[in-house]
Formats: C-alpha cells, structure tokens, sequence
C-alpha cells in the first residue's frame, strides 16, 4: 500500500511534546478569554459598547498575526525558533496582565486612609456580579451606596458599606481614578505582546506538527485530531482554572495563572526540542537562519517588531478593522493575481475555497459571541446554578470546548464510514451543515428565553444546548476547511490561502463584535427589554445562519463540479 508506514499506526513523541506546548498556550489565550470581557467592563468601567469593540479588536489582532508570524517563520526563523519566541512574548503578555488591576484601580483617598475599590466578578449573593467593593483592612466590603456632595468638589464621594456588626459605615474621601495612567497604555502592551505571541507561536506549530509525519498522510490526519483534542483540552482547563481564579480569588490571579501556563509550555518545548522534525534545508527553499542562534535573536525582534505595531492601533478597534480590510484585499489580490496562470480546475478550487471562507465568516461571526455577549448574558441574566454549584460565568466558557472533546471522535468516525462508503458528503455540505448547526444553537437559545417566565433568570440548559449545537457546527467546518485548503490549494500558495483561512476568523471576530453590541440597550431598562434585547438578536442571527445553511444546500449539486 502507498501509505504502508500508516498502518502501525503510532504517533512519533514529538506530537505529544507539541501537544503539551499548545494544550497550555490555548489555556493560556481561553484562560484569558475567558474574563477579558468583564476586566474591561467592570474594572476599567469601559461601557458595554466600547467594551465589545475592544475585545473585538484584540480578537481581529489575534488572527491576524499568525500571517504574518507563519511568513517570518517560512522565511526567515523557521518554525522552532518562532514558537519558542512566541511562546516568550506570550509569557511576557500573560506576566503583564497580572500586573495590571494593581496598576489600574480606583481610590477612595480619606484623610486618615486610602482605600482600594473594586469589582470582582462573583459576589456570593445571586444577583450582585460586579457590585462594587471597597477594601477596608485587606477585607472586601460591599459598597451599599456611592454619592457625592451636592453642588461641593466633583471627586468628594460618601461610601457607605455594611461594618462588621451590620451597621452601615460611612467614608469621605476623594475618589481617585488611576484607569487612565501609564497602567492603561501597558494593558495595551499586554493584549499586543500576546497578540503577537500567538502569532508567531500558533500556525508554526501546526506547521511542525504536520512535518513529523512526512509523507504518512492518513496518520497526520489522525495526529491533527489529537492535536485538536489538545487544544480544546487547554482550553476547557484554561476556562475553568484562570476563570475560576479570576472570579473568586481577583483579576491578577486569573491572568497570572495564564502567564505561569505560558512559562510551562516554554519550559516543555525547549526540554523536548531533540524530539521535533527538523527544518527544512536552505537549499531546498528553507528558512535562512532557522538553525542558527541569530535566527532566535531575529525571531524575537520580529515578534516585538509585531507586537509595538500591535500596541499602536489595539485601542482603536476602527483602525484595526481597516487593517484588516487592507491585509484582506492585499491577500485577495495576491489570489487573483497567481490564478492567472492557473488552469480551469485549479481556478475552480480556488473559487470553492474563497466561498468556503466567506461562509466561515458567518460561523465565526456566531461562535465568538462566546466569550462577548453570551459571557455577559450568563453573567447577568443566567441562572448559573449547576446542582447546587453557583458557576461563575467565565467558567460558563469551558462547555464549548468539552463538546469538542467528547464530540471530535464520533464525527470524525462518521465521516471516515461514510468515506468508505463513497457518501463523503464534500465540502459544502460540511459547511452548510456547520451554519445550519450553529444557527439552530442561537434559535434554542432564542427559544429559552422566550420560555422562561418573567422575573426570573434563563436556565443554564440552554446556554449549553447552544454550545452543544455550535460545537457539532465547529467540528463539520473547522478541520474540513483546512483540509480543503490543504487538499485544494496550489502547493505555491498554500501559505497564502492559510493566512487566507486565519483572515476568515478575524472577520468573525470583527463583525462578532458588532453582533455582541447590538445585544446593548439602556441599563436602565426593565430586565424584560434587556432580555427582549438578546432574544431579538440571537434570533435574527440563528435565522441568518440557517437561511445560509439551506441556500448553500441548494447550491451542492451545481457547485458539486468546483470539487473534482
Ligand atoms: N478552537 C480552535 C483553536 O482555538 C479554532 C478557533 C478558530 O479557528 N477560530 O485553535
């Protein structure tokens, strides 16, 4: 048989070094996802319109590094020396964040004492997520009421909260802001050094773990699945543990478990670095200085190089979106550009894996409302209880990834039979059926909060219903697109059409940030408006989904010809 060597059937130990290294780097990037929402909402008190924009903007940034990281890679480093240094950045970006509620808080200044306000993510009592808090003797006291002096000085507050006996205490002081110091411009830095650290680390990694397995194509697929089953394996951790820990403990001991994450997968991958493929020689178009000590020095100042650009525009999430229009159109051109000289099947399978992106925007536009809207909604207006478990909600982040997991074997076990048999259902049936599933996903959701009686909080069944069906969505789409493109592509502009598929998400991220902002109504609302809010949009976007998914049904038998 061609693929002898596969039927063994093992997987060489450098898989399960890179599954170690990227099971913490994605615990690392959920972990923080997971609580990024609420450190801008209700520490930074951005409003929830600002807030969606700029978690969107650091998720455009996010995927759209790995371009550029995978070209500094394929050029220049290689891929070890780029992982290791994006792994580097990640620990410094991760390290950064920890450091950062200390750097940004708010003060009550008395004339006695000086006392530190906050805003954790849980309060105990159902109902008081983010209340604020004031610190009185290392011990946090919830602020039952925050007024200033009529007609006096403007920053003059009187705090009251319960004392120890029950007896209400009162403070006066002057409120002091710190949120716009140099703590904020290095918040900036973090989110950049991490979008950058991402970069350089994530499609370079894929990258090698596709080279342990040379011409093995039937194992690689099998290796990319339990690669797969790592990232989601960090990522569920990464929700629960930097989630948890955020929620409970305080902000810096969520992003500071992500950082020392970060330092485990730099240690893992520079111990296990013997059992890695090796680059490919510069006489056969290999990276220049991938063996060379000046290639690791060369990858992180192409990492930091990165991310200072990063840090220049992640605050200004328009600015960002531009960028992205033009890395989109720059990368479209490039296309169109080389399909010149292509033939007619080669023309065809370049416009089948154009539509298949744009179609993936529409998934990714859905799935990261994720961490956005639907981590507010199971903040405010879910009943978190699991049993008797009051689960905060960035641990609420964890379902997703455990569908994946307990999900990725069976699919791709029904995708093999139906392989066998001749009825692989191709690529766009895959796709539809990942529009049509995450669709379904947003329409229960949708349906939950219609069934639920008023006054009270929306179950937590159907925010997992919605994962559990946006996650069969995920595994119909997700691997089939990259193995379209990899199966599909010219060989020359495999890289292109990659970066391509990275773009498709970051569009997701981008207009996911939009859906997420236009769940906003006044806060002053009744609760039943703000819950009409989610409903109308959650059900609009669902119906958009599945009229996708149903038109791209229709368009299989004629678009079947662009796949030969
Ligand atoms: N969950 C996958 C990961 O984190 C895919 C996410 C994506 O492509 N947007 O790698």
């Amino acid at each position: 048989a061609p693929e002898g060597d596969d039927a063994s059937g093992g997987h060489p130990p450098g898989l399960y070094l890179l599954f170690a290294v990227e099971f913490w780097e994605r615990f690392s990037y959920y972990g923080l996802q997971s609580i990024l929402i609420f450190f801008l909402l209700w520490h930074l008190s951005m409003d929830k319109v600002s807030a969606y924009a700029q978690l969107g903007a650091f998720g455009v940034l996010v995927y759209m590094c790995p371009v550029v990281g995978g070209f500094i890679a394929d050029r220049w480093v290689g891929a070890r020396h780029a992982v290791r240094a994006g792994a580097v950045l990640l620990m410094l970006g991760h390290g950064l964040m920890a450091w950062q509620p200390a750097q940004t808080v708010e003060r009550l200044v008395t004339p006695d004492a000086s006392y530190d306000l906050k805003r954790p993510i849980l309060y105990p009592a159902e109902g008081e997520e983010g209340a604020r808090q004031v610190v009185v003797n290392g011990t946090a006291q919830v602020i039952t009421s925050l007024v200033g002096v009529p007609d006096g000085d403007p920053d003059v507050r009187t705090l009251t909260y319960a004392g120890p006996d029950g007896a209400p205490v009162t403070l006066v002081g002057r409120l002091e802001k710190k949120p716009d110091g140099p703590g904020l411009k290095l918040f900036y830095l973090s989110l950049a050094l991490i979008a950058a650290g991402v970069g350089l680390l994530k499609p370079n990694i894929s990258a090698l773990v596709g080279r342990l397995y040379g011409q093995r194509h039937a194992a690689r697929d099998r290796g990319f699945l339990i690669f797969y089953l790592g990232i989601n394996a960090g990522g569920l951790m990464g929700s629960i543990v930097c989630g948890w820990l955020g929620a409970v403990l305080g902000w810096e001991w969520g992003f500071g478990a992500a950082g020392i994450g970060m330092a485990v997968a730099l240690a893992t991958f520079t111990l296990g670095r013997r059992l890695l493929p090796p680059e490919l020689p510069v006489a056969e178009g290999g990276p220049r200085t991938a063996g060379t000590s000046r290639g690791g020095v060369l990858a992180l100042a192409g990492g930091l190089a990165v991310a200072l650009a990063c840090w220049l525009i992640v605050d200004h999430p328009k600015v960002v979106g531009h960028v992205l229009d033009i890395a989109a159109v720059a990368g479209l051109a490039a296309v169109f550009y080389f399909a010149r000289s292509y033939d007619a099947r080669q023309r065809r399978h370049l416009a089948l894996l154009l539509l298949l992106m744009l179609v993936s925007v529409l998934y990714w536009t859905l799935f990261y409302q994720g961490p956005a809207s639907l981590n507010v909604f199971a903040a405010e207006w879910t009943d978190r209880h699991i049993g008797p478990v009051l689960v905060p909600a960035p641990v609420l982040q964890f379902p997703d990834k455990a569908f994946v997991i307990l999900l990725a074997l069976p699919l791709a076990g029904l995708w093999r039979w139906m392989d066998r048999r001749r009825r692989d259902p191709g690529p766009v049936t895959k796709f539809a059926l990942g529009v049509l599933f995450v669709g379904l996903g947003f329409l229960a959701l949708a349906g939950g909060i219609e069934l639920t009686p008023a006054g009270l909080r929306v179950g937590v069944a159907w925010l997992l219903s919605l994962y559990l069906l946006q996650e069969v969505g995920e595994l119909c789409l997700s691997p089939t697109g990259l193995s379209a493109i990899t199966r599909l592509a010219p060989p020359a502009i495999t890289s292109l059409l990659v970066g391509l598929w990275f773009l498709s998400t970051a569009y997701g991220q981008r207009l996911s940030a939009l859906v997420a902002q236009a769940t906003v109504v006044d806060s002053g609302l009744p609760a039943a408006a703000q819950l009409a809010s989610y409903q109308a949009v959650y059900l609009t976007a669902g119906l958009w989904s599945c009229a996708a998914a149903v038109l791209l049904l229709l368009l299989v038998v004629p678009l079947r010809r662009l796949n030969d």
